[in-house]
């Protein structure tokens, strides 16, 4: 199925994302376990229904992203949680260009990379996602062809114990 978003047009395999989705892959946070993963799962229940509604439109299980992180330091201007992640889906990038820029180059050879501010796309205040090519910690028998679909939560912090 063919998705507009912002810049990217993009065609999604729902049926096989949401079969992968469905009988692969652990809960992150169930296998971390540490306060921020589980603030996550239980922060992302708050989010928009027209985000949830999204996420589950493309097949894919919010709580069973390959990595997501809270950068450090971490409460934005309103008091919320700033996270990054990604997610793999089935399909491929029609139109739109990658999500990530090399940054600085450094002597070795090594570089930084950051997403592209005019890549994002803001699906409602504090959910932002783009994609890129990248297979960052691709999942095992993950099916081909695949996109990765970078994402940016600002959430609550909800669990009683202090962050
Ligand atoms: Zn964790």
């Amino acid at each position: 199925m063919i998705f507009t978003l912002g810049q990217y047009i993009i065609d999604i395999d729902i049926e096989r994302t949401r079969a992968f989705y469905r009988e692969h892959g652990v809960s992150f946070a169930e296998i971390c376990g540490c306060s921020d993963c589980i603030n996550y799962v239980k922060a992302i229940k708050t989010a928009p229904p027209s985000v949830l509604d999204f996420f589950d439109s493309l097949g894919v299980d919010l709580c069973k992203a390959p990595e997501m992180f809270n950068v450090i330091g971490d409460y934005d201007a309103n008091g919320l949680i700033y996270y990054e992640g990604f997610f793999h889906l089935v399909g491929e990038i029609l139109e739109g260009e990658d999500a990530w820029e090399t940054g600085e180059v450094r002597e070795d050879g090594s570089y930084t990379e950051h997403v592209k501010e005019s890549c994002l796309h803001q699906l409602a205040p504090n959910f932002q996602i783009a994609f890129s090519h990248k297979e960052n910690l691709l999942e095992e028998g993950f099916p081909d062809p695949h996109i990765q679909m970078e994402v940016f939560f600002h959430l609550p912090w909800i669990l009683n114990e202090n962050k």
